[in-house]
């Protein structure tokens, strides 16, 4: 097996991670479009070598769980049989893009995402010299249609409008418009940009949000050979509806993220071209019709877009993550009955301070520590709790009683 992952990286299939419940394999798969045949394949694999559970992951990576150190060769002798996985584990970490689902049907989109997409992941994989680029840095591709991606952890944001491709970075809303066939060399070397003036940096930083705060944006662009005319991204929205039942498509909702192995089977039997893997914790199914919907309900799914469970978050906890002290999903999903759903999550609870449910800041976020509960209020994870070691009763009696805000 390849080396263990240590912190700072990102599990991969190359390079699993090692977890409470075996072991995690991390699959990218380009622009999101899962083949029916391989979502079959890959559901087999989960079942015979995993735990049977599978998670979409928050840049719509598909993760294997559970899975025994001793299967692991044969796991990676036939995903790689599939070409589902790199050649190696350093082309695997680079390869980190993130592409709005829908551009082939969605009549807003600008341009053409999965493309565009294709040639970046082919980009980076080429250029050796990108292999020394932090872990979770990454790449995303927005085709300005219905689905922004303004919600999505990325460092090198590449966004169509009509007259080119608008490269931005991530922490900043400025932008350098250029032709759509020199997108992807103007992200490369908004990458070397980083790895330069970042290693100029004690510490350097590992994302370029963290660059953008220390020498600004002009400075990183002027480094790309990116000039200096450029423009001011308006805001975007992510409103778009996922879930339910749309003319091109229909979308069902993944609570936590999680699916089984049974469940992907279904996906794959119900869809009629491929399946579009989202980092909305959401799966579109093109061109299928709406009375699909009950029978996907019925296998777990959430098919409206109201459902609470939507409106929470909640990492594996205990005991499937070994720095977990508490258990997370059954509490989420005990507590997301006491708040109609809007929107957007109001509650990510939260097995340690690492985050990976959520990185973003949420009206209530729960955070074990030493088997208590820390309660932190519009924050993050990371942030001072307003109450430390409570119990989830007692989270449970504050929530209910309006004293922290629901
Ligand atoms: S946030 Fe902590 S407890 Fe939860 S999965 Fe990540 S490392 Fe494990």
């Amino acid at each position: 097996m390849n080396e263990p992952l240590i912190r700072g990286w990102c599990p991969g299939a190359r390079r699993p991670m090692q977890s409470g419940d075996g072991l995690i394999l991390r699959l990218r798969i380009t622009g999101g479009r899962f083949a029916l045949g391989l979502a079959h394949t890959v559901a087999e694999i989960a079942r015979r070598y995993g735990n049977g559970e599978l998670d979409l992951g928050r840049r719509g990576g598909l993760q294997l769980r559970g899975v025994r150190n001793d299967d692991y060769a044969a796991v990676e002798t036939e995903l790689a049989m599939l070409g589902l996985i790199d050649a190696d584990a350093d082309a695997e970490a680079v390869r980190n893009v993130v592409a709005s689902p829908l551009s082939d049907l969605d009549e807003m989109a600008q341009g053409d995402a999965f493309l565009l997409a294709k040639q970046l992941e082919a980009a980076l994989v080429a250029d050796e010299s990108l292999r020394q680029l932090p872990g979770k840095f990454g790449f995303s591709i927005d085709d300005g249609g219905r689905f922004g991606l303004s919600d999505v952890s990325t460092d090198i944001r590449l966004s169509f409008l009509q007259d080119g491709v608008a490269l931005s970075l991530n922490g900043d809303a400025r932008a350098i418009v250029v032709r759509t066939e020199d997108a992807v060399a103007g992200a490369l070397r908004l990458a070397h940009a980083f790895l330069d003036l970042a290693s100029r940096i004690d510490p350097p930083p590992r994302r370029m949000a963290t660059l953008v705060g220390h020498v600004g944006p002009e400075a990183i662009f002027a480094a790309a050979g990116l000039g200096r005319e450029g423009v001011t991204l308006a805001a975007r929205s992510d409103a778009a509806p996922l879930i339910g039942a749309f003319p091109t498509h229909v979308g069902i909702g993944l609570p936590f993220g999680r699916l089984t192995a049974n469940q992907l089977h279904l996906l794959a039997d119900t869809a009629a071209s491929d399946l579009r893997l989202t980092p909305f914790r959401a799966v579109l199914l093109p061109g299928v019709p709406a009375d699909v919907l009950p029978r996907l309900a019925e296998a777990g799914f959430a098919t409206a877009s109201d459902d609470p469970l939507l409106a929470v978050a909640a990492c594996p906890g205990a005991p499937a993550c070994a720095s977990a002290t508490i258990e997370t999903r059954d509490l989420a999903r005990r507590l997301a009955r006491l708040k109609p759903a809007a929107r957007g999550i109001w509650l990510h609870v939260s097995g340690c301070e690492k985050s990976c449910a959520s990185s973003a800041a949420h009206a209530v976020t729960l955070v074990g520590r030493d088997g208590g509960l820390d309660l932190v209020l519009d924050g993050r994870p990371t942030d001072p709790p307003r109450h430390a070691g409570l119990t989830p009763e007692a989270v449970e009696a504050l929530i209910r009683s309006g004293t922290v805000e629901k």
